[in-house]
């Protein structure tokens, strides 16, 4: 009997590579029209630009293995995520740096006056955050607060950020230095030929069917195991209801030249309705273009619907209760294996989850040779 995988992105397409490889046969079904998953990249007709379809996706990374696999399928060119924000009528550099904190408060200051100048407007009396706004206000005082999080938080998660958990801000969101590299991995790059090439490249193998546009639903072929990377509480019909999602509406439009000059401009005030604008001939700036029509997308976020796209996962009180229920049928459940980021309901980083897709084929591997059961999951869910 053939296996079975579900979902043409990172994780389904290095497990299908990886079972075929090994000399066993493999269907890969993607009800999309095309593999890539959310990473999915292809020339904007009207253009010519390379577009991120799913959302901006740059690779950073600080595992060596995730970063030395993809780039055996691709040529990756260095590429440095510096976002620019938009608040209160300026335009500024994120994350928040000396140059940031230096423009709003008009001032000069160097690393050790600017460290002691934040310390000072942090709030001292929250000693124990009890969310998010409380962490914030507690690392950074209400003024760079108000300016660059209230607004946006408010617009990416549709609530009050008093309502959000204080883990989101692990660490105090400020740098002491002129650093605009908005991610701190060594490793950080784009795809010459876009990430669908890539995933395309990874499929490329004897052994493996890809059949697109086809849902899992609708197959009935028995398989001697399937790896599952669409949404874990579709696999049972929502039986327990709908695990919380927010999703992204992009808002397309042309320009003539260069729209906004950088790839991702936030946008942090509440009144803007959009959260940022991404001008995606900024990603592939090898490709020279610097004149015709430009390609930018206006990108909001809402809680996902039912024929939505689920972008990233909510993981408030009432969903991680239902995720405890729908992991535990996925336990109780023989023949399949979740995984990838909608297959484990957790928001994951392109590294991550290329590096968790090949953890998953090094058990995969030992598992099927010495004839035992796969696990439902090959991650620990528990945190
Ligand atoms: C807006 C946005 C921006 C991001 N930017 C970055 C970034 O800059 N850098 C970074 O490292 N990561 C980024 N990510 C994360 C990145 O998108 C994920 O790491 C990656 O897509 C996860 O791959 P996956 O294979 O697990 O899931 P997916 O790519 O979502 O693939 C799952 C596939 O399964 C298919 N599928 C689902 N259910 C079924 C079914 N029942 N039948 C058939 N097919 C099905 C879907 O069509 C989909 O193609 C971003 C994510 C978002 C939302």
């Amino acid at each position: 009997m053939r296996y079975c995988v579900v979902g043409g992105g990172f994780s389904g397409a290095i497990v299908a590579r990886h079972l075929a490889e090994k000399g066993r046969q493999v269907l890969l079904i993607d009800e999309r029209a095309h593999p890539g998953g959310n990473c999915h990249t292809e020339r904007d007709a009207s253009t010519g630009v390379m577009v991120h379809r799913y959302g901006p996706h740059i690779f950073h990374t600080a595992d060596r293995r995730a970063w030395d696999y993809v780039r055996r399928f691709g040529t990756f060119h260095p590429y440095i995520n510096r976002v620019k924000a938009v608040s209160q009528g300026k335009i500024y550099t994120l994350p928040i740096s000396l140059l940031t904190i230096n423009q709003f408060f008009g001032t000069t200051m160097g690393p050790a006056e600017a460290r002691r100048f934040i310390a000072g407007k942090a709030d001292r009396t929250i000693t124990e955050p009890r969310n998010f706004e409380e962490q914030a206000l507690s690392m950074i005082g209400p003024d760079l607060y108000r300016a660059f999080f209230y607004g946006y938080t408010r617009k990416q998660w549709g609530i009050e950020p008093a309502e959000l958990p204080a883990s989101i801000l692990k660490r105090l969101p400020v740098r002491f230095s002129y650093d605009d590299n908005y991610f701190t991995h060594p490793w950080q790059g784009i795809p010459e030929a876009g990430y669908t090439a890539v995933i395309r490249n990874i499929l490329s193998v004897p052994g493996l069917e890809i059949r697109l546009g086809a849902r899992f639903e609708d197959i009935e072929e028995p398989f001697a195991h399937v790896f599952y990377t669409g949404p874990l509480d579709r696999f049972f019909g929502f039986r327990n209801g709908r695990l919380g999602y927010r999703t992204l509406d992009f808002e397309r439009f042309e320009g003539e030249g260069d729209y906004q000059g950088t790839a991702v401009m936030n946008y942090c005030d509440e009144t803007t309705p959009w959260t940022r604008i991404s001008e995606h001939r900024h990603f592939a700036p090898w490709e020279n273009i610097t004149s015709g029509r430009t390609v930018c997308f206006k990108e909001f976020s809402r809680l996902s619907g039912r024929n939505d796209i689920p972008y990233y996962p909510i993981r408030l009180v009432d969903e991680k209760k239902m995720l405890g229920e729908y992991l535990s049928m996925a336990r109780a459940t023989a023949g399949v294996s979740f995984l990838g980021r909608l297959g484990t309901y957790r928001y994951l980083d392109m590294d991550v989850t290329v590096s968790e897709a090949l953890s998953a084929c090094d058990l995969i591997n030992q598992t099927l040779e010495s004839g035992q059961q796969l696990p439902a999951f090959f991650t620990d869910l528990t945190a």
